[in-house]
Protein backbone atom coordinates (compact mmCIF):
# COMPACT_ATOMS: atom_id res chain seq x y z
CA UNK A 1 0.00 0.00 0.00
CA UNK A 2 1.04 3.21 -0.58
CA UNK A 3 1.07 5.91 1.99
CA UNK A 4 2.65 9.64 2.02
CA UNK A 5 4.60 10.55 4.89
CA UNK A 6 1.91 12.66 6.55
CA UNK A 7 -0.66 10.10 6.78
CA UNK A 8 2.29 7.93 8.38
CA UNK A 9 3.22 10.64 10.68
CA UNK A 10 -0.50 11.01 11.51
CA UNK A 11 -0.88 6.87 12.09
CA UNK A 12 2.38 7.36 14.28
CA UNK A 13 0.88 9.76 16.59
CA UNK A 14 -2.80 8.28 17.05
CA UNK A 15 -1.96 5.97 20.13
CA UNK A 16 -6.13 5.94 20.59
CA UNK A 17 -5.97 4.03 17.01
CA UNK A 18 -2.62 1.67 17.96
CA UNK A 19 -5.51 -1.59 18.34
CA UNK A 20 -7.12 -0.45 14.88
CA UNK A 21 -3.55 0.00 13.13
CA UNK A 22 -2.23 -3.58 14.22
CA UNK A 23 -5.77 -5.03 13.61
CA UNK A 24 -5.21 -3.66 10.13
CA UNK A 25 -1.38 -4.58 9.88
CA UNK A 26 -2.14 -8.20 11.29
CA UNK A 27 -5.06 -8.88 8.49
CA UNK A 28 -2.03 -7.58 5.87
CA UNK A 29 0.17 -10.17 7.21
CA UNK A 30 -2.49 -13.13 7.18
CA UNK A 31 -3.43 -12.46 3.87
CA UNK A 32 0.08 -12.00 2.15
CA UNK A 33 2.82 -14.10 4.13
CA UNK A 34 -0.12 -16.51 5.99
CA UNK A 35 0.16 -17.74 9.22
CA UNK A 36 3.62 -19.22 9.80
CA UNK A 37 6.27 -17.63 12.00
CA UNK A 38 9.41 -17.98 10.33
CA UNK A 39 11.80 -19.01 13.03
CA UNK A 40 15.89 -17.75 12.89
CA UNK A 41 18.37 -19.04 15.16
CA UNK A 42 20.43 -16.37 16.56
CA UNK A 43 24.17 -16.41 16.93
CA UNK A 44 26.01 -13.64 18.64
CA UNK A 45 29.23 -14.86 18.22
CA UNK A 46 31.18 -11.65 19.12
CA UNK A 47 30.93 -8.43 21.37
CA UNK A 48 33.96 -6.79 20.24
CA UNK A 49 33.66 -4.16 17.97
CA UNK A 50 35.39 -1.39 16.77
CA UNK A 51 32.38 1.49 16.56
CA UNK A 52 31.66 3.47 19.14
CA UNK A 53 28.04 4.06 18.57
CA UNK A 54 26.93 6.20 21.07
CA UNK A 55 23.71 3.96 21.65
CA UNK A 56 25.09 0.30 22.10
CA UNK A 57 26.50 -1.42 25.05
CA UNK A 58 28.93 -2.76 23.07
CA UNK A 59 30.53 0.47 22.29
CA UNK A 60 34.21 0.34 22.06
CA UNK A 61 34.20 2.55 24.94
CA UNK A 62 32.77 0.83 27.10
CA UNK A 63 35.33 -0.64 29.45
CA UNK A 64 33.48 -2.29 31.80
CA UNK A 65 32.25 -5.38 29.07
CA UNK A 66 34.37 -8.19 29.23
CA UNK A 67 34.67 -9.01 25.70
CA UNK A 68 34.86 -12.60 23.74
CA UNK A 69 34.77 -13.91 20.20
CA UNK A 70 34.03 -17.56 19.62
CA UNK A 71 36.44 -19.07 18.24
CA UNK A 72 35.74 -20.88 14.62
CA UNK A 73 35.04 -24.62 15.99
CA UNK A 74 33.09 -22.86 18.84
CA UNK A 75 31.01 -21.08 15.77
CA UNK A 76 30.12 -24.21 13.82
CA UNK A 77 29.49 -26.34 17.03
CA UNK A 78 26.33 -23.81 17.98
CA UNK A 79 25.64 -23.80 14.29
CA UNK A 80 25.12 -27.42 14.46
CA UNK A 81 23.27 -27.58 17.56
CA UNK A 82 20.98 -24.93 16.46
CA UNK A 83 20.50 -26.98 13.00
CA UNK A 84 19.79 -30.13 15.05
CA UNK A 85 17.39 -28.02 17.06
CA UNK A 86 15.32 -28.07 13.69
CA UNK A 87 16.34 -24.31 12.85
CA UNK A 88 16.62 -23.14 9.15
CA UNK A 89 17.92 -20.02 8.91
CA UNK A 90 21.00 -19.30 11.31
CA UNK A 91 21.85 -15.85 11.80
CA UNK A 92 25.59 -14.87 12.84
CA UNK A 93 25.86 -11.50 14.50
CA UNK A 94 28.55 -10.00 15.73
CA UNK A 95 30.32 -6.59 16.50
CA UNK A 96 32.38 -4.95 13.85
CA UNK A 97 35.05 -7.61 14.77
CA UNK A 98 37.99 -7.72 12.46
CA UNK A 99 39.19 -11.01 13.71
CA UNK A 100 37.12 -12.30 11.39
CA UNK A 101 38.94 -11.44 8.11
CA UNK A 102 37.24 -11.89 4.90
CA UNK A 103 39.25 -15.68 4.83
CA UNK A 104 37.67 -17.04 8.11
CA UNK A 105 34.45 -15.72 7.69
CA UNK A 106 34.27 -17.67 4.23
CA UNK A 107 35.22 -20.94 6.04
CA UNK A 108 32.48 -20.43 8.63
CA UNK A 109 30.43 -19.84 6.15
CA UNK A 110 31.36 -22.69 4.15
CA UNK A 111 31.34 -24.83 7.09
CA UNK A 112 27.36 -24.22 7.71
CA UNK A 113 26.22 -24.57 4.63
CA UNK A 114 27.18 -27.53 4.10
CA UNK A 115 24.31 -28.22 6.12
CA UNK A 116 20.39 -27.13 5.03
CA UNK A 117 20.19 -24.40 6.29
CA UNK A 118 19.80 -20.69 5.19
CA UNK A 119 22.48 -18.33 6.26
CA UNK A 120 21.94 -14.74 7.29
CA UNK A 121 24.94 -12.54 8.22
CA UNK A 122 25.14 -9.13 10.49
CA UNK A 123 28.57 -8.44 10.91
CA UNK A 124 28.10 -4.95 9.58
CA UNK A 125 29.71 -2.33 7.44
CA UNK A 126 32.49 -4.40 5.09
CA UNK A 127 34.13 -3.95 1.76
CA UNK A 128 32.42 -5.26 -1.60
CA UNK A 129 34.97 -7.83 -2.51
CA UNK A 130 33.60 -9.22 1.22
CA UNK A 131 30.60 -9.19 0.61
CA UNK A 132 30.81 -10.29 -2.43
CA UNK A 133 32.80 -13.13 -1.12
CA UNK A 134 30.62 -13.84 1.74
CA UNK A 135 28.31 -14.31 -0.85
CA UNK A 136 29.79 -16.43 -2.81
CA UNK A 137 30.93 -18.77 -0.51
CA UNK A 138 27.21 -19.59 0.13
CA UNK A 139 25.89 -16.65 3.02
CA UNK A 140 22.23 -15.89 1.95
CA UNK A 141 20.77 -12.80 3.60
CA UNK A 142 22.62 -10.03 5.17
CA UNK A 143 20.94 -8.21 8.01
CA UNK A 144 22.25 -4.21 8.66
CA UNK A 145 19.82 -1.54 9.75
CA UNK A 146 20.01 1.63 8.99
CA UNK A 147 18.77 2.61 12.49
CA UNK A 148 17.52 6.09 11.06
CA UNK A 149 17.25 8.50 8.09
CA UNK A 150 18.15 10.98 9.96
CA UNK A 151 21.92 11.95 8.73
CA UNK A 152 22.68 14.24 11.46
CA UNK A 153 21.11 12.59 13.80
CA UNK A 154 23.11 9.30 12.80
CA UNK A 155 26.60 11.25 12.47
CA UNK A 156 25.85 12.47 15.96
CA UNK A 157 25.27 8.79 17.24
CA UNK A 158 27.52 6.80 15.56
CA UNK A 159 30.77 9.22 15.63
CA UNK A 160 33.64 8.28 12.85
CA UNK A 161 31.14 6.41 10.57
CA UNK A 162 29.43 8.19 7.90
CA UNK A 163 25.36 7.36 7.39
CA UNK A 164 26.13 7.46 3.37
CA UNK A 165 28.54 4.66 3.79
CA UNK A 166 26.00 2.93 5.46
CA UNK A 167 23.36 2.81 2.73
CA UNK A 168 25.93 2.36 0.24
CA UNK A 169 26.87 -1.08 2.11
CA UNK A 170 22.89 -1.63 1.87
CA UNK A 171 22.85 -1.17 -1.71
CA UNK A 172 26.21 -3.25 -2.82
CA UNK A 173 24.82 -6.09 -0.47
CA UNK A 174 21.24 -5.45 -2.52
CA UNK A 175 23.49 -5.44 -6.18
CA UNK A 176 24.80 -9.06 -4.75
CA UNK A 177 22.00 -10.69 -4.75
CA UNK A 178 21.23 -11.44 -1.12
CA UNK A 179 17.91 -11.29 0.98
CA UNK A 180 18.43 -7.62 2.47
CA UNK A 181 17.29 -7.12 5.92
CA UNK A 182 17.43 -3.44 7.41
CA UNK A 183 15.78 -1.58 10.15
CA UNK A 184 15.55 1.24 12.85
CA UNK A 185 15.25 1.80 16.24
CA UNK A 186 12.78 3.72 17.42
CA UNK A 187 12.82 6.39 20.49
CA UNK A 188 16.54 7.66 19.57
CA UNK A 189 16.92 10.79 21.16
CA UNK A 190 15.79 13.90 18.76
CA UNK A 191 14.36 11.73 16.49
CA UNK A 192 10.97 12.90 15.15
CA UNK A 193 7.92 11.11 14.21
CA UNK A 194 8.54 12.89 11.06
CA UNK A 195 11.40 11.26 10.44
CA UNK A 196 10.68 8.06 11.67
CA UNK A 197 7.48 8.23 8.77
CA UNK A 198 10.26 9.07 6.17
CA UNK A 199 12.61 5.82 7.48
CA UNK A 200 9.52 3.69 6.72
CA UNK A 201 9.68 5.15 3.14
CA UNK A 202 13.53 4.81 2.78
CA UNK A 203 12.71 1.15 3.73
CA UNK A 204 10.41 0.60 0.87
CA UNK A 205 12.61 2.41 -1.75
CA UNK A 206 15.22 0.17 -1.26
CA UNK A 207 13.00 -2.23 -1.13
CA UNK A 208 14.17 -4.44 1.94
CA UNK A 209 13.04 -7.95 1.94
CA UNK A 210 13.04 -8.02 5.48
CA UNK A 211 12.80 -5.05 8.15
CA UNK A 212 13.63 -5.48 11.95
CA UNK A 213 12.24 -2.54 14.57
CA UNK A 214 12.88 -2.34 17.83
CA UNK A 215 12.55 0.34 20.48
CA UNK A 216 16.05 1.94 21.68
CA UNK A 217 16.69 0.85 25.11
CA UNK A 218 18.74 3.08 26.87
CA UNK A 219 21.81 1.54 28.42
CA UNK A 220 23.72 2.73 31.75
CA UNK A 221 27.72 2.70 30.30
CA UNK A 222 26.70 4.76 27.19
CA UNK A 223 26.74 8.60 26.83
CA UNK A 224 22.89 7.99 26.50
CA UNK A 225 22.23 5.97 29.33
CA UNK A 226 19.53 9.21 30.52
CA UNK A 227 18.43 9.68 27.06
CA UNK A 228 14.75 8.26 27.49
CA UNK A 229 13.93 5.78 24.81
CA UNK A 230 11.94 2.17 26.01
CA UNK A 231 9.52 3.34 23.81
CA UNK A 232 6.97 0.23 23.13
CA UNK A 233 4.24 1.32 21.96
CA UNK A 234 5.69 3.81 19.01
CA UNK A 235 7.69 0.79 18.02
CA UNK A 236 4.65 -1.30 17.55
CA UNK A 237 2.88 1.43 15.90
CA UNK A 238 6.30 1.75 13.39
CA UNK A 239 6.42 -1.89 12.74
CA UNK A 240 2.36 -2.07 11.67
CA UNK A 241 2.84 0.47 9.07
CA UNK A 242 5.73 -1.10 7.75
CA UNK A 243 3.35 -4.43 7.13
CA UNK A 244 0.99 -1.59 5.02
CA UNK A 245 3.79 -0.49 3.67
CA UNK A 246 5.65 -3.54 2.30
CA UNK A 247 2.64 -6.53 2.78
CA UNK A 248 4.84 -9.01 1.70
CA UNK A 249 7.87 -8.75 3.73
CA UNK A 250 9.62 -10.62 6.43
CA UNK A 251 9.22 -8.54 9.91
CA UNK A 252 10.96 -10.26 12.88
CA UNK A 253 8.93 -9.49 16.34
CA UNK A 254 12.18 -8.04 18.06
CA UNK A 255 13.55 -9.18 21.40
CA UNK A 256 14.20 -5.05 22.41
CA UNK A 257 10.43 -5.23 22.24
CA UNK A 258 10.31 -8.73 24.72
CA UNK A 259 12.87 -6.97 27.06
CA UNK A 260 10.13 -4.31 27.35
CA UNK A 261 7.24 -6.44 27.89
CA UNK A 262 6.82 -9.85 28.89
CA UNK A 263 4.41 -10.51 25.89
CA UNK A 264 6.09 -8.30 23.46
CA UNK A 265 6.66 -10.30 20.34
CA UNK A 266 3.56 -12.04 20.95
CA UNK A 267 2.27 -8.15 20.61
CA UNK A 268 4.22 -7.50 17.41
CA UNK A 269 3.11 -11.26 16.06
CA UNK A 270 -0.12 -9.84 16.47
CA UNK A 271 0.32 -6.74 14.67
CA UNK A 272 2.06 -7.41 11.34
CA UNK A 273 5.30 -9.07 12.64
CA UNK A 274 5.95 -13.14 11.20
CA UNK A 275 9.46 -14.13 12.65
CA UNK A 276 11.63 -14.44 15.39
CA UNK A 277 14.76 -14.73 16.01
CA UNK A 278 15.10 -16.82 19.11
CA UNK A 279 18.73 -17.21 20.43
CA UNK A 280 20.76 -20.07 20.21
CA UNK A 281 23.86 -18.59 21.69
CA UNK A 282 25.17 -20.81 24.85
CA UNK A 283 25.57 -19.78 28.64
CA UNK A 284 27.51 -16.63 29.46
CA UNK A 285 28.40 -15.18 25.84
CA UNK A 286 24.48 -14.67 26.37
CA UNK A 287 24.77 -12.38 28.87
CA UNK A 288 28.06 -10.60 27.52
CA UNK A 289 26.11 -9.49 24.22
CA UNK A 290 24.63 -6.97 26.03
CA UNK A 291 23.21 -4.35 23.37
CA UNK A 292 20.97 -2.80 25.89
CA UNK A 293 19.63 -3.47 29.84
CA UNK A 294 17.53 -6.06 30.83
CA UNK A 295 17.46 -8.02 27.65
CA UNK A 296 15.39 -10.90 27.16
CA UNK A 297 16.21 -14.38 28.05
CA UNK A 298 19.57 -13.71 28.63
CA UNK A 299 19.62 -16.78 31.38
CA UNK A 300 17.93 -19.14 29.12
CA UNK A 301 19.22 -21.97 26.92
CA UNK A 302 18.84 -22.40 23.85
CA UNK A 303 16.44 -25.40 24.38
CA UNK A 304 14.48 -23.88 26.26
CA UNK A 305 14.03 -20.58 24.16
CA UNK A 306 13.34 -23.12 21.20
CA UNK A 307 10.41 -24.72 23.15
CA UNK A 308 8.89 -21.16 25.03
CA UNK A 309 8.46 -19.68 21.26
CA UNK A 310 7.31 -22.60 19.89
CA UNK A 311 4.50 -22.68 22.74
CA UNK A 312 4.01 -19.26 22.51
CA UNK A 313 3.21 -19.16 18.71
CA UNK A 314 0.97 -22.18 19.14
CA UNK A 315 -1.04 -20.25 21.72
CA UNK A 316 -1.79 -17.46 19.15
CA UNK A 317 -3.17 -20.11 16.88
CA UNK A 318 -0.61 -19.68 14.65
CA UNK A 319 2.44 -22.27 13.58
CA UNK A 320 6.25 -22.32 13.28
CA UNK A 321 7.15 -22.49 9.51
CA UNK A 322 9.25 -25.60 8.57
CA UNK A 323 10.85 -24.18 5.38
CA UNK A 324 13.20 -21.52 4.96
CA UNK A 325 10.95 -18.57 5.34
CA UNK A 326 12.33 -16.75 2.39
CA UNK A 327 10.58 -13.48 1.53
CA UNK A 328 8.10 -14.69 -0.92
CA UNK A 329 9.15 -18.31 0.05
CA UNK A 330 12.06 -18.14 -2.13
CA UNK A 331 14.67 -20.86 -1.79
CA UNK A 332 17.77 -19.51 -0.73
CA UNK A 333 19.47 -19.44 -4.58
CA UNK A 334 23.76 -20.35 -4.18
CA UNK A 335 25.21 -17.69 -6.39
CA UNK A 336 26.65 -18.72 -9.63
CA UNK A 337 30.47 -18.74 -9.26
N1 LIG B 1 27.44 -4.74 14.02
C1 LIG B 1 26.30 -5.14 13.27
C2 LIG B 1 25.61 -3.94 12.67
O1 LIG B 1 26.01 -2.82 12.93
O2 LIG B 1 24.67 -4.14 11.91
C3 LIG B 1 25.32 -5.99 14.05
C4 LIG B 1 25.31 -5.84 15.53
S1 LIG B 1 24.49 -4.39 16.11
C5 LIG B 1 24.95 -4.40 17.81
C6 LIG B 1 22.78 -4.91 16.12
C7 LIG B 1 21.72 -3.87 16.35
O3 LIG B 1 21.53 -3.64 17.74
C8 LIG B 1 21.95 -2.50 15.83
O4 LIG B 1 21.66 -2.43 14.46
C9 LIG B 1 21.02 -1.63 16.67
O5 LIG B 1 19.83 -1.30 15.98
C10 LIG B 1 20.70 -2.52 17.88
N2 LIG B 1 21.01 -1.84 19.15
C11 LIG B 1 22.21 -1.45 19.58
N3 LIG B 1 22.10 -0.78 20.75
C12 LIG B 1 20.79 -0.76 21.07
C13 LIG B 1 20.03 -0.20 22.15
N4 LIG B 1 20.62 0.48 23.15
N5 LIG B 1 18.70 -0.37 22.14
C14 LIG B 1 18.09 -1.07 21.15
N6 LIG B 1 18.75 -1.62 20.11
C15 LIG B 1 20.09 -1.46 20.06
Amino acid sequence: MNLSKAQITELLQNEENEANLLRRADEVRHQFVGDEVHLRGLIEFSNICRNNCQYCGLQRNNKKLARYHMSEEELLHTAKQAIDMGFKTLVLQSGEDMYYSQQRMCKIIEGIKKYDVALTLSIGERDYAEYKAFREAGADRYLMRIETTDKDLYNRLDPGMSWQHRHECLLMIKELGYELGSGIMVGLPNQSVESIAEDLLYLKEIGVDMAGIGPFIPHPQTPLKNAGGNNLHLSLRTMAIMRLLLEDINIPATTAMESLHPQGRIMALKGGANVVMPNVTEGEYRRLYELYPGKACVDDTPLHCRTCIGAKIAAIGRKVGQGYGGHKNKMPQRIKQ
